[in-house]
């Protein structure tokens, strides 16, 4: 696509700007990032609008306002870990890398996570791709400074708050009512026994957190736990 960075560019700067995001580092990073890469062919002219699309698998690529603000509510340090569950298209996962920190990101549908995994290779981006439920978070490579969950959670799962680091934060989308969903950051503290700091945020919809992980083949490998 040609153009594509006057596009990215006119995206961050009149419509996620615009609505809230204060960051400079996140809408700088914003800019640099070719979203049409994340986005099957049919909808690719659609990828410089402030939206989400689809992208197979009933899945869907995240507005780009809402991944600027989920990003902004990390409160991101340089060299951080973190933690992404629900990578879909990888364009979060990609914003995360392009910031400076250290990404781990889970997705349970196979198909979605080698498309993604496509474009981190093409774009250098040192992404560790995961195939897995994302409920459970990832062991091997815990503790995490951020974990941000992409997908609508029904509740906080405990694994994430263990894999948490102290000092560190999680930015979820938490179930309110069916559907619908609020952003919650929640601060684990670095006292002898840590305790949990919770700010809500904005309403939002996002596509369900499932459980167990989908293989090329259709077949439904079921979670162990439901
Ligand atoms: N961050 C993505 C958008 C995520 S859409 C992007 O930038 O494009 C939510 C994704 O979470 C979907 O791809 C969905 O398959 C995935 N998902 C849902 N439940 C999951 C789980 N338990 N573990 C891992 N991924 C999950």
């Amino acid at each position: 696509m040609d153009q594509w960075e006057d596009m990215a560019q006119i995206l961050v700067e009149k419509y996620v700007a615009p609505q809230g995001i204060h960051d400079v580092r996140v809408l700088e990073a914003m800019k640099k990032i070719p979203r049409h890469l994340f986005i099957p062919e049919a909808y690719r002219e659609y990828s410089y609008m402030d939206s989400p699309l689809p992208v197979g698998e009933e899945q869907t690529i995240s507005q780009p306002f809402m991944a600027a603000k989920m990003t902004e509510l990390l409160a991101l340090k340089e060299g951080n870990k973190v933690l992404e569950v629900g990578t879909g298209s990888g364009y979060q996962a990609a914003l995360l890398a392009e910031m400076g920190v250290k990404v781990t990101t889970i997705e349970r549908i196979q198909h979605l996570a080698e498309k993604a995994r496509k474009v981190f290779r093409r774009l250098s981006y040192p992404i560790e791709s995961i195939i897995g439920d994302g409920r459970e978070g990832y062991v091997p490579n815990a503790p995490y400074d951020r974990i941000i969950v992409t997908a609508g959670a029904p509740r906080m799962e405990d694994s994430w708050l263990i894999q948490l680091a102290e000092g560190g934060r999680i930015v979820v989308p938490l179930s309110t009512q069916e559907g619908v969903y609020c952003l919650l950051v929640r601060k684990k503290t670095r006292e002898t026994v840590p305790v949990f700091e919770d700010t809500w945020y904005d309403y939002c919809r996002f596509v369900p957190l499932l459980s167990g992980v989908k293989k090329k083949d259709e077949s439904f490998v079921k979670a162990e736990r439901t």
